[in-house]
């Protein structure tokens, strides 16, 4: 019958750290014909590392160094930890007053030091703010960075770009083997993303999606689970972070990552608790042997 089948996928789940917030979810698991999952700190560890930067001489370095920690000293995007404890180490300065802060979801922070205006954020940011300087010789760092999968953050001070770092994420390590299987289950496989379109795609090729979206602002993030379930039919979207939240809820049934946000757990399903991919898997297969055993 039903309950005894049902209480036993429950608890078997949740000895596989499987949180699962009810019975109807577990039923509707194995129905998914496709998976969406967002990059950072799903797909990746969510423990990006600074490697490099570059920098303009439009501003002594030590000063750059400096702005750049103390704005990012007040975010609290997952980013900014990382390009905090970089810019410390790179500059021996006091970090200065930050007078002003103010988040733009999904492109970036913008602050005021002195009577300096900074903006830190994705070249989408840069474009929007009307940036007119950026240096031309650029290009091949970038190119390079972003082909091994790293993400670029920009720094710019009234108008000028100064700056930009290399931030690199390492993929999960049980993330290829899990979408190799969803794939096998005859699962199709996306990730959605805010990073640029040649960062998307190395991760996206790294890990084996078999259709990845980038660029993708917090508000996209939900159309696109809308679009997938008009292709697909029943969608599975699985993230951690604030943005992800909407997205979440809009499919047919939202997995949170345990290290995820609050906002992501509370909206969630089902919660990895600690936060391993593969048990997407554990949690289909207990879904197919109830389904098997209630019909
Ligand atoms: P994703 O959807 O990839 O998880 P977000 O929507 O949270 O990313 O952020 C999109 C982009 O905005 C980041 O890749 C980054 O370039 C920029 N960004 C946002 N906040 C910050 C910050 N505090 N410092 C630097 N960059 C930021
Ligand atoms: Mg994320």
């Amino acid at each position: 019958s039903v309950m005894p089948a049902l209480l036993s996928a429950i608890s078997t789940g949740a000895r596989n750290g499987v949180l699962m917030k009810g019975g109807m979810y577990l039923e509707q698991l194995s129905k998914a014909n496709a998976i969406a999952f967002d990059k950072t700190g799903t797909i990746t560890k969510g423990q990006p590392e600074v490697t490099d930067s570059i920098l303009t001489d439009k501003r002594a370095s030590d000063e750059i160094f400096a702005a750049v920690a103390a704005v990012e000293h007040q975010s609290n995007h997952p980013l900014a930890k990382a390009i905090f404890k970089f810019c410390q180490k790179e500059t021996e300065k006091q970090l200065p007053e930050v007078l002003t802060i103010e988040d733009v979801t999904g492109y970036g922070v913008q602050a005021e030091i002195a009577s300096d205006k900074w903006l830190l954020g994705s070249i989408a940011f840069m474009k929007r703010s009307n940036i007119v300087g950026y240096p031309s010789d650029w290009k091949a760092w970038e190119r390079n960075r972003q082909e091994e999968g790293k993400t670029i953050v920009y720094a710019a001070v009234n108008d000028e770009v100064v700056g930009a770092f290399a931030i690199k994420d390492q993929i999960r390590k049980d993330a290829k083997e899990t979408l190799r299987e969803l794939q096998k289950a005859g699962v199709k496989t996306i990730m959605i993303t805010g990073d640029h379109e040649a960062t998307a795609a190395s991760i996206a090729k790294e890990a084996g999606v078999d259709d990845w979206i980038s660029e993708s602002l917090p508000e996209q993030k939900v159309e696109e689970v809308v679009r997938l379930k008009k292709k697909y039919g029943s969608v599975i979207m699985v993230g951690d972070g604030v943005n992800d939240a909407p997205a979440l809820a809009k499919a047919d049934i939202g997995i949170a990552m345990g290290s995820g946000t609050d906002v992501a757990i509370d909206t969630a399903d089902l919660v990895l608790m600690k936060s391993e991919l593969d048990k997407i898997r554990l949690s289909l297969r207990l879904s197919k042997r109830m389904n098997r055993i209630v019909k």
